[in-house]
C-alpha cells in the first residue's frame, strides 16, 4: 500500500520547507522532499538559500566587513589591534557552523510540527502521485491530495566559461574558496556578482567585474545605483560595464578573461573566476512529461496568481515560477498556498516585495523606482536625505549613502523607497509595512523615529518629500 498524505512538498528551500509547516499548523498531514546533498555528502533541508547562498554569503560578508573595518576604520576611533591577521579557514568553519544549525534547526521544526521530512528526490506523476527515491533505497509510490513542487533555481552556465569547479565557479564555488584569490574575476555585475566580489575584495582580493549591460545595476534606481557604483568605485572593485566575455582561456599565468566592449577587445587575468550571469528555474528530472504541469518559453513552471499549476491539485511557489529569485518571495508563495490548500483567503502582495543587496553599504528597495514612475507616466514627486546629515550613521562610521523617498504627487500615498546605506536591508522593513498598510507620506511624516537612529534618515526623506526636511536644506 503506497503511503498516503495531504499534502506533499517536493523541495525543502525556503519556499517549500515553511509550505510544508504552515500545511501542518492547518492539521493537514504533510511530507516536505529534499535531494540536497552537501560537498561532503551529508543530506541537509534548506535548499540553496541556506546551504549555499544567503546565509553562508551573509556569513562570510559579516566576516570580511568586520575584517576589513579593523583594517581600514578601526585606527579612526583610536582602536589599535596590533598586526591584523586573517585565518580564512576559521572563518569558513564559523560560516560551516551558522548553516548546519539553521540547517538542522529546520528539521527541528518538522518534528515539532510533525512534517515527514525525506532525504531524497521526488518526482511528480500523473494524478498526484509522487514517486520518492531515497538516495539510498529502492524508490516509493506516494499519493496527495495536493503537491507544491519547490524545487528553486540552479546557476546558468556561460558556455564562454564553463565551470571547472576550481578556476571558474559558480556562486556556491565562490563561497567555499580556502584561500584569498590574489586575483578574482567576477563574470555578472549583478545581486550575486556584487555580494561575492565585495566578500573577497574586503578580505584582499584584486576584484574585476566584468558586466554585460551598459548601466550599473540596472534593476535599481537608477540615483541609488549610481551611489553605490561610486562607494564600490572607492573600495576598489573594478567594475567594467559593457563587457561581454567572450572567452576563458587557462594560462600558466591564470584565467585570461577576453571580453568585447564598445571600444573593442580586451583581456583579464585572474586566478579565479566567479560567474554570476543568473540563475534558472531547476525543473529537471521532478515530473512526469504526463503530470500536465505547463513549462513557459523561459523554463519556469506555469503558474496564476495564487501558484495552481496547469495540473489539477498541483501548486508551484519559489524560485521555479516567475518572479523575483528570492526567498522571502517563496515563503510568502509556500505559506499563501497552504492557506489556500486550508480553504482559507490568501494572496501575496507581489508589489510590495522587498529587494536587499547584501554589500557594504548595503542596497534595498521596495516599490517602484523613479525610471519606472517616468516610463509609466505617474505624477510623482521626490524625496531624498544623505546618511551624511544623520548623526547614528555618523557615529557608526558608516555615513555614505542616502535614502530616497518617491510618492504620488495627487494622493500622497508611498510608491517606493530606495535606500543605499548601512544597514539599508533593516531600513527598508517600515517602508514595506509602510506601503503594505498603503500609507501616505504624511503618515510617514507623522511618525515618530527614535533618536538617534538610522530610521531618522528615512523620516527625513519622507520630510524631504514636501521639502520640510529638518536636517537638510529643502531645494
Ligand atoms: P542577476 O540577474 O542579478 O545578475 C546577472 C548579471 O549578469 C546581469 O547584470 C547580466 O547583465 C550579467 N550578464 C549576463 N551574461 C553576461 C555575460 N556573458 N558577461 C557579462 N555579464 C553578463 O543574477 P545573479 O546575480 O546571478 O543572481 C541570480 C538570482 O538570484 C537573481 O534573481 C537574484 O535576485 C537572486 N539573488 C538574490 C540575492 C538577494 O536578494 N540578496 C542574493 C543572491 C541571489
Amino acid at each position: 500500500m503506497s503511503r498516503k498524505f495531504d499534502v506533499i512538498v517536493i523541495g525543502a528551500g525556503p519556499a517549500g520547507y515553511v509550505a510544508a509547516i504552515r500545511a501542518t499548523q492547518h492539521g493537514l498531514e504533510t511530507a516536505c522532499i529534499d535531494s540536497w546533498k552537501n560537498l561532503d555528502g551529508s543530506t541537509a533541508f534548506g535548499g540553496t538559500c541556506l546551504n549555499a547562498g544567503c546565509i553562508p554569503s551573509k556569513a562570510l560578508l559579516e566576516s570580511s566587513e568586520l575584517y576589513h573595518r579593523a583594517a581600514i576604520e578601526f585606527s579612526n576611533h583610536g582602536i589599535g589591534v596590533g598586526e591584523l591577521s586573517l585565518d580564512l579557514h576559521q572563518m569558513q568553519l564559523r560560516k560551516a557552523k551558522i548553516v548546519g544549525q539553521l540547517s538542522s534547526g529546520i528539521e527541528a521544526l518538522f518534528q515539532a510540527n510533525k512534517v515527514t521530512g525525506l532525504f531524497g528526490r521526488g518526482r511528480l506523476l500523473p494524478d498526484n502521485k509522487v514517486e520518492y527515491t531515497p538516495h539510498e533505497g529502492e524508490p516509493e509510490l506516494m499519493e496527495a491530495g495536493h503537491v507544491i513542487l519547490a524545487t528553486g533555481s540552479v546557476p546558468v552556465e556561460l558556455s564562454a566559461a564553463p565551470f571547472d569547479g576550481e578556476h571558474i565557479v559558480d556562486s556556491w564555488g565562490a563561497l567555499e574558496f580556502d584561500a584569498v584569490p590574489k586575483r578574482l574575476g567576477v563574470i555578472g555585475g549583478g545581486v550575486i556578482g556584487l555580494e561575492l566580489g565585495s566578500v573577497w575584495r574586503r578580505l584582499g582580493a584584486e576584484v574585476t567585474i566584468l558586466e554585460a549591460m551598459d548601466r550599473f545595476l540596472s534593476v535599481a534606481d537608477a540615483q541609488i545605483a549610481k551611489e553605490a557604483q561610486r562607494q564600490f568605485k572607492k573600495q576598489g572593485l573594478d567594475i567594467r560595464l559593457g563587457a561581454m566575455v567572450r572567452e576563458a582561456e587557462y594560462s600558466d599565468a591564470g584565467v585570461i578573461l577576453k571580453y568585447d566592449d564598445e571600444q573593442g577587445g580586451h583581456e583579464v587575468t585572474v586566478d579565479r573566476v566567479v560567474v554570476a550571469v543568473g540563475r534558472r528555474p531547476q525543473t529537471d528530472n521532478c515530473m512526469d512529461p504526463l503530470a500536465g504541469v505547463d513549462i513557459d518559453e523561459r523554463g519556469f513552471i506555469r503558474v496564476d496568481d495564487e501558484c495552481r499549476t496547469t495540473a489539477s491539485n498541483v501548486w508551484a511557489v519559489g524560485d521555479v515560477v516567475r518572479g523575483p529569485m528570492l526567498a522571502h518571495k517563496g515563503s510568502e508563495e509556500g505559506l499563501m498556498v497552504a492557506d489556500l490548500i486550508a480553504g482559507e483567503v490568501a494572496e501575496v502582495n507581489y508589489p510590495v516585495i522587498p529587494c536587499v543587496i547584501y554589500t557594504a553599504p548595503e542596497i534595498a528597495w521596495v516599490g517602484r523606482n523613479e525610471e519606472e514612475l517616468k516610463a509609466a507616466g505617474v505624477n510623482y514627486k521626490v524625496g531624498t536625505f544623505n546618511f551624511a546629515a544623520s548623526g547614528r550613521a555618523k557615529a557608526m562610521d558608516q555615513d555614505a549613502g542616502m535614502v530616497k523617498f518617491l510618492a504620488d504627487k495627487d494622493t500622497d500615498r508611498i510608491l517606493g523607497v530606495h535606500i543605499v546605506g548601512p544597514l539599508a536591508g533593516e531600513l527598508i522593513g517600515e517602508a514595506v509595512l509602510a506601503m503594505e498598510f498603503q500609507a501616505s507620506t504624511e503618515d510617514f511624516q507623522r511618525t515618530i523615529h527614535g533618536h538617534p537612529t538610522l530610521t531618522e534618515a528615512v523620516h527625513e526623506a519622507a520630510l524631504s518629500v514636501d521639502r520640510r526636511a529638518i536636517h537638510a536644506i529643502n531645494r
